[in-house]
């Protein structure tokens, strides 16, 4: 079983899949390698343009419904009272479930209040859409606005972070309120996994640079993250990082890569 982690009432699996930019047939195929390898928790939303495959490869594998985490998100567009949950219906219609496990704000809306917002994403959970409602892309401020607003428990706040981007206070903020911390781009798109650091440890545990960095994600508390990949040798790899823990020195030094 996936490590999972618990907040404000979930319990969510450390690691995710996640599938911006998967479409079509690759989507479909991508969504049930994950599955095949062991990822129980499957992060899409409506933007992303595949929920019909996602819900398609959640269907016909053979692991039960009620196992997988399925998380979806509403864009910006569709943010206040009506458009909200409209978005969300028609993402339940499109991966055909009844309930979505999580349900989260895209993007805070440039022109909604936070208030707005937020007792919209609430009423999505009171009318069943979602066991689970965050939040990403929020701020500090907004993370502290939210809570002040919601009459449900929010459980994450999405966010970008590798080892090379300073997220201390958003984390600080979340866990205030026992809100977790999805980490999205969590390899930070592989764009510098020739990091001197990370190889270092790789090379020196016989593990991939990847797997350091996913490791490094899922060592934090609260943090969850979830890593996209088209490639089946490369989804599996992701996942493979249970077999090993890194030391608190070893932590210390990939944090200290971070730069604001
Ligand atoms: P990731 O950090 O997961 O990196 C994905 C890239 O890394 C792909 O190009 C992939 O290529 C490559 N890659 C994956 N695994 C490996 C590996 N083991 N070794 C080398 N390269 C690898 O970036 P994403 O931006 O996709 O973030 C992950 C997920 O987070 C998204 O898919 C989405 O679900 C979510 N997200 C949410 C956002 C939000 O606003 N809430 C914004 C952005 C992302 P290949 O496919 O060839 O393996």
């Amino acid at each position: 079983m996936t490590p999972t982690v618990k907040a404000n009432g979930a319990e969510i699996p450390a690691i995710g899949f996640g599938t911006w930019d998967l479409r079509g047939a690759g989507a479909v195929q991508a969504v049930k390698t994950a599955l095949d390898v062991g990822y129980r928790h499957i992060d899409t939303a409506a933007m992303y343009a595949n929920e019909t495959q996602v819900g398609e490869a959640i269907r016909s594998h053979a692991t039960p419904r009620e196992e997988i985490f399925v998380t979806t998100k509403v864009w910006p567009s569709e943010a206040g009272d009506g458009p909200f949950q409209r978005s969300a219906e028609a993402s339940l219609k499109r991966l055909q479930v009844d309930q979505v496990d999580l349900i989260l704000i895209h993007w805070p809306s440039p022109t909604v209040s936070v208030g707005e917002q937020i007792r919209t994403l609430c009423d999505v959970k009171k009318r069943g859409y979602a066991r689970h409602i965050g939040i990403s892309n929020f701020s500090v401020e907004q993370v502290e606005e939210s809570v002040r607003v919601a009459d449900e428990p929010l459980v994450t706040n999405q966010i970008e972070h590798h080892p090379w981007i300073d997220q201390g206070a958003i984390f600080k903020a979340c866990a205030k309120h026992g809100i977790s911390v999805t980490s999205y781009s969590p390899i930070g798109k592989a764009r510098r996994l020739d990091d001197p650091v990370i190889v270092g440890i790789a090379n020196a545990r016989r593990k991939t640079p990847a797997q350091i960095v996913l490791r490094w994600q899922i060592q934090q508390p609260m943090n969850i993250a979830i890593p996209r990949s088209s490639n089946p040798g490369r989804i599996a790899e992701n996942f493979a990082i249970f077999d090993f823990t890194l030391t608190p020195e070893e932590m210390r030094r990939i944090s200290a890569l971070a730069r604001p």
